[in-house]
């Protein structure tokens, strides 16, 4: 069997593997020094983050802070940048697998004063810690078409736009007009128009260093009752068609050019296929399901199965749509 592509490094992430445990473990200890003062109990050291992502599984952040004020994300770009501490951005943890060993520098996720929304005429402007189904429930008791296709994707609207998150043939770029940034990695804020923010298919120009804070969404008014039938439709689509109950990222990986990454992994044999307690979900090839004491290192496995048979069969090396944080082999915490 050939070699499948290596796992995608999680790329808003800045780890640095190469530096010893040492310097990681001084970094991230004089990052905790710098930030203590100005994020008080919003700083968290040696915090769970698996029960924060929708696979609930991983290790514990070194580091885990939830910035509310500009204050919080000045101090969060000081410490990034006196002491190289590695960094990561978390949002609802929908698209990610975090290692079992969690991550090994400090892991910022936006905080409840992010969570915000307003109308502004046939727009919708609202907070990066968002969720995504309550800024398109929003928008339809506003009257607004446009954001139906978000009803059910469960993730935040910072990392919906990050991602360019879609369904039904729809997706984020369709909608967002403006993006207002913070950026780690020089400690600067602005607002990106949407044609600058480098949209592609789950992808977006937000990949290094770039929080982002909040979005203006363009939309569309429109009969109430149309608007609420498409996301009943949305909602019945996943009930029908996605394995719901289980843990999992939704897809795993991402649609190869004029084909279906589920029709490849299901043609490919792989339904079903089992490691350790992570399966390749028996309703939806794309999904990867966990059972309660599944590892990272089992998901991973399924992963590198799925990828090995796929490309043996069909020549098509899968790129993952899920995020990795942390690695497994060199981040230990
Ligand atoms: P996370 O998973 O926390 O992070 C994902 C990436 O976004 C990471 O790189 C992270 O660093 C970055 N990020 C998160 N927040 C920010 C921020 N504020 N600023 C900058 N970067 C940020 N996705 C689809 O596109 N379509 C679907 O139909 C869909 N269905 C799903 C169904 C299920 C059951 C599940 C579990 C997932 C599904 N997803 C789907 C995947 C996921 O919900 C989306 O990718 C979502 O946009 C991820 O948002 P998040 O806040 O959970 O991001």
């Amino acid at each position: 069997m050939s070699g499948s592509a290596p796992d995608r490094v999680h790329p808003g992430v800045d780890d640095r593997s190469n530096d010893s445990a040492t310097s990681r473990g001084e970094a991230i200890a004089a990052a905790e020094a710098i930030l203590r003062p100005a994020l008080g109990q919003r700083l968290q050291p040696g915090r769970s983050i698996a029960p924060l992502t929708s696979f609930r599984i991983g290790g514990p952040a070194a580091l885990f802070v939830e910035p509310e004020r500009e204050e919080d994300l000045a101090a969060i770009a000081r410490a990034v940048a006196l002491t190289g501490v590695p960094w990561t951005i978390l949002g609802k943890g929908s698209n990610v697998l975090v290692s079992d060993a969690g991550f090994p520098g400090l892991v910022v996720r936006l905080g409840r004063a992010h969570q915000w929304m307003e109308r502004e005429g046939t727009r919708m402007r609202a907070g990066g810690a968002m969720p995504l189904p309550r800024v398109a429930g929003g928008a339809a008791a506003a009257g607004l078409t446009g954001l139906e296709f978000g009803v059910a994707i469960p993730g935040s609207l910072g990392g919906a736009v990050r991602m360019n998150a879609g369904a039904h043939a729809r997706s984020m770029s369709d909608v967002v007009e403006t993006v207002r940034v913070f950026s780690i990695t020089d400690g600067t804020g602005s607002v990106v128009p949407a044609e600058e923010a480098g949209f592609a298919y789950r992808t977006s120009a937000f990949v290094r260093g770039t929080l982002v804070l909040e979005a203006t969404m363009a939309l569309r008014e429109a009969d109430p009752g149309t608007i609420r039938e498409l996301m009943d439709e949305a909602r019945a689509w996943r009930r029908a068609t996605q394995p719901l109950a289980e843990p999992s990222c939704g897809s795993v990986f991402k649609n190869p050019r004029g084909d279906h990454a589920a029709r490849l992994v299901e043609a490919a044999g792989c339904k079903g296929l089992t490691h350790g307690g992570a399966q390749v979900s028996t309703k939806h090839a794309n999904f990867i399901v966990t059972r309660p004491g599944a590892t990272a290192a089992d998901v991973r496995a399924v992963i590198r199965d799925v990828r090995a048979r796929v490309l043996d069969l069909f020549g098509v090396e899968l790129e993952t749509e899920v995020e990795f944080v942390g690695d497994p082999d060199t981040h230990r915490v």
